[in-house]
């Protein structure tokens, strides 16, 4: 895989761009190509050419899908090569955008710290692994076109796909079914610094489970809107959450409190538990 590249531009411009599916701004017919800056690159490049207003957006390029010729050159004589795009950019290349900030001063701020690109390399391979995970489970009949990975110190900790259908589990979502895979890999019941990627933002529950295991962060491929298309719609279980419970689809009657709560009392006086 070739390192991404970096590509700063209004929000404006991004935005009608993204909806024409092409990038063209006016350097590629002034010059014959779009200007890209490495992850070195980038903090400068901004400070010195990004306009004083306007909000801007950072374009994460995957050189790999690029369909135009990528040159390391340097057009102005110097010595430091620039990555440059020769012909439009086609916006599906794009792996990520970001909105850049100003501080008080109007000085942009970078939404990385050390080491961008090398974290956006990694993330960029193990989001592949998850979506190559969801194919495999749906060509192979185990249930929806879902996967997810997890990964901790730049390693794969645990895998999983949906297999609602092929367990009779409706549990078994990819990221819960990964979650118990690396949580029995890494013997905890915490995904302490991992990373979920996962193929499509999480359902409600897999959320839930995902905040439980308490990883560092998730990345997602296709969002609830994609799945909702594709009528997996889990957005009516986001919409009941917020309502009183009287008013859920699922009919909620609370009984024997009390005793309940006996059990909760002992709980928290019990000396030899495990806190989590
Ligand atoms: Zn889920």
């Amino acid at each position: 895989m070739q390192t991404p590249i970096f590509h700063f531009t209004l929000k404006t411009v991004w935005e009608a761009a993204k909806k024409a599916g092409s990038y063209a701004p006016p350097s590629l017919e002034e010059e014959g190509f779009i200007h890209n800056s490495t992850e070195n690159q980038v903090a400068n490049s901004l400070a010195k050419h990004a306009p004083k207003t306007g909000d801007m957006v950072l374009l994460l390029i995957d050189c790999d899908k690029v369909n135009k010729p990528i040159v390391y050159e340097n057009t102005s004589g110097g010595k430091e090569l620039y990555p440059h795009i020769y012909g439009a950019l086609n916006t599906d290349a794009v792996a990520w955008t970001f909105e850049i900030p100003r501080d008080a001063q109007g000085k942009f701020i970078l939404p990385f710290g050390d080491a961008p690109a090398k974290t956006n390399e990694e993330d960029l391979k193990f989001i592949r692994e998850a979506i190559q995970l969801s194919r495999n489970g749906m060509e192979n009949n185990e249930g929806g076109p879902f996967g997810a990975v997890i990964v901790k110190d730049g390693k794969i900790v645990g895998r999983g796909n949906n297999r609602v259908t092929s367990t009779n589990d409706p549990t078994a979502h990819a990221e819960v079914v990964a979650i118990r895979d690396a949580c029995k890999n890494l013997s905890s019941f915490q995904l302490d610094g991992c990373v979920i990627y996962t193929s499509c933002e999480p359902c409600p529950m897999c959320l839930g489970a995902i905040y439980w295991a308490r990883p560092e962060r998730i990345v997602y491929a296709c969002s609830r809107e994609d799945a909702a298309a594709i009528n997996f719609d889990d957005d009516f279980i986001y919409k009941e959450i917020p309502l009183p419970i009287e008013q859920r689809a699922i009919q909620m009657t609370q009984l024997l409190q009390e005793e309940g709560n006996k059990v909760f009392k002992a709980w928290a006086s019990k000396e030899d538990k495990a806190l989590y």
